[in-house]
């Protein structure tokens, strides 16, 4: 097993040569799942003026002290302030000012008495009931302070990000560059989704539709090849196009069959070979190498599981650090195992697919029964990797494993 590589060796290999990318400016709608390359500051302090919380009356708070239902205060309404409003009426001693959600307070009141507690007849109010002084008004600078760094740069961007960019009047924003990512899937036998099947043996490319979205949901730019046969002129051709990408990934043709030529063919594009075989299972035969200034080539293994897990543990890192994150890995947690697992050979580590659930705040894990790689339907059915260490033959029920969530 000597000349399988350790995953940390091969993760290492992966990240020294990962590089961030360069930044761009992009419209505050298409910032989605994109990292901030700058800090982002508050526009004007936010509330930018003293507004009503609620709907109903700004008063004085002399006027309205010791109301209530049986002995209320009345007073006279002079007018009202809407949300938007160019109006600034003034509240004397005696009056009132209708006034809306967000409107201005206006100047001489200190108190807003909200709708239901009161009772509008002939121009008056009955104020039915005592608020503090400064009840229901949010006050300019309460949320933010002008100047206030309200993102920072690193921060990953979510929806909430989102509002909060718009909220302080920044229609674009600088964030990293997404890694452009080419897709090709190889192999003599691959049927494209849709094409007929005219020989029993053709099997059906599920990889690069897969590598697709796994590409797009780590938040890279995709870009699909589509099928090539194994024939070193045709995979060569696309492999010429690598240049044009950040990342180029293939799949299939890197283990040990006659057939498997992208172990050979990446070297005459250029690509400085790191690593071929990695000590984990599935997803051996994994070849990885740096092409031109900062390209990453990462040749997958066919078998559908294996591609995927490959994927997880070693390109989406990848793809996560050129976007300039912070959390670059899938999510690692302690799960219980509630059924035994056996193994008769413990020479690499395995990721097996597993379902992991939360009961009262703790995780548990039941691994899937169908562990061979070339089963699509234990990856749709599981949620996670669990962790079967290297020596391990046998994980008994109640015992604490690993598992990578996805
Ligand atoms: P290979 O690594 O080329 O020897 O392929 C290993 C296994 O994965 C074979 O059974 C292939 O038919 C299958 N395979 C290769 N590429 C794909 C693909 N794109 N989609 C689904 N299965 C594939
Ligand atoms: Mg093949």
């Amino acid at each position: 097993m000597g000349d399988l590589k350790p995953l940390e060796d091969a993760l290492t290999a992966v990240l020294e040569s990962t590089k961030v990318l360069e930044t761009e400016v992009v419209p505050v709608d298409e910032a989605l799942g994109r990292i901030l390359a700058e800090d982002i500051k508050a526009d004007t302090d936010k509330p930018l003026f003293d507004n009503s919380a609620m709907d109903g009356y700004a008063v004085r708070y002399e006027d309205i002290a010791g109301s209530s239902e049986e002995n209320p205060r009345v007073l006279k309404v002079t007018g009202e302030h809407t949300a938007g409003t160019a109006k600034s009426l003034k509240v004397e001693k005696g009056t009132a000012v209708k006034i809306y959600t967000g409107a201005p307070i206006p100047p001489g009141a200190d108190t807003v008495v909200p709708v239901e507690f009161t009772e509008e007849k002939n121009g008056e109010v009955l104020i039915k009931r005592e608020f503090p002084r400064g009840a229901n008004i949010r006050r300019r600078g309460e949320d933010l302070k002008k100047g206030e760094v309200v993102l920072r740069k690193g921060t990953e961007i979510r929806p909430y990000e989102i509002g909060m960019i718009a909220w302080v009047n920044r229609p674009f924003v600088r964030v990293y560059r997404r890694p452009r990512v080419a897709i090709l899937s190889t192999g003599d036998e691959l049927l494209e989704v849709g094409e007929p099947q005219e020989r029993p043996s053709q099997i059906r490319s599920s990889n690069h539709h897969m590598l697709y979205a796994l590409v797009r949901s780590a938040g890279g730019e995709p870009h699909q090849i589509g099928i090539a046969p194994d024939n070193p002129e045709e995979i060569l051709k696309t492999l010429k196009t690598c240049h044009s990408y950040d990342i180029f990934i293939t799949t299939g043709g890197v283990s040990m069959g006659e057939k498997d030529y992208v172990q050979y063919l990446v070297k005459e594009v250029g690509v400085e070979v790191k690593f071929h075989k990695l000590r984990i299972k599935p997803a051996k035969p994994v070849l990885f190498g740096t092409y031109g200034e900062k390209g990453l080539f990462f040749g997958l293994p066919g078998n559908p599981v294996s591609c995927a897990v490959a994927f997880d543990l070693l390109v989406y890192p990848a793809i996560r650090t050129m976007m300039g994150a912070k959390e670059v890995f899938k999510k690692k947690v302690k799960a219980v195992i509630t059924k035994d697992f056996k193994r008769k050979d413990a020479k690499r580590r395995e990721f097996a697919r597993a379902k992991v659930w939360t009961e009262n705040g703790r995780f548990f894990c039941q691994p899937h029964p169908k562990q061979q790689s070339h089963m699509i339907s234990s990856l749709v059915e599981s949620n996670a990797y669990m962790i079967v260490p290297e020596g391990v033959n046998e994980i008994r029920s109640g015992d604490t494993v690993e598992v990578v969530l996805f």
